[in-house]
């Protein structure tokens, strides 16, 4: 089902998102929405507020071909590099902000099965996924 984007200054978008107790039905449901949404809306990743739900969960398109990922209370353990460049966002329409990353993430999540990963990004995965970590602590690019 694609859902609804919420856009700024929607309240939720800049509140602190909480963690995920557990990944069961609902989440997994959640996911499969997601990224339908984010597909439909041509978006490169997707957090958990932008669809009015405030818990830690985000997905991510893949960049080869891959499944999409879905990342649960994910946490960057490391960042190294410098990436500067323009960035867009779902909902924040009509605005590109340049911003400052890390080149290289690696991130600790659990998957849609609420397995534990570990997931070294480099390029734009690594970009997406800490733009979808800010949305999980309100900070959104402008
Ligand atoms: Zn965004």
């Amino acid at each position: 089902m694609i859902l609804p984007i919420k856009i700024a200054p929607d309240p939720i978008l800049t509140a602190m998102a909480i963690e995920v107790t557990k990944v069961d039905d609902s989440i997994k449901a959640l996911i499969a929405d997601m990224i339908e949404t984010m597909r439909a809306e041509n978006g490169l990743g997707l957090a958990a507020p932008q669809v009015g739900r405030g818990i830690r969960l985000c997905v991510l398109e893949s960049i080869k071909g891959k499944a999409p990922i879905a990342l649960v209370n994910p946490k960057i353990t490391a960042r190294t590099g410098r990436h500067v460049g323009p960035e867009g966002c779902l909902s924040v329409p009509n605005v590109v902000a340049t911003r400052t990353r890390a080149s290289h993430v690696t991130v600790r999540a659990l998957d849609r099965n609420g397995k534990e990963i570990k997931l070294r990004l480099e390029g734009l995965s690594a970009i997406v996924a800490q733009h979808e970590i800010d949305h999980l602590n309100g900070i959104l690019i402008d």
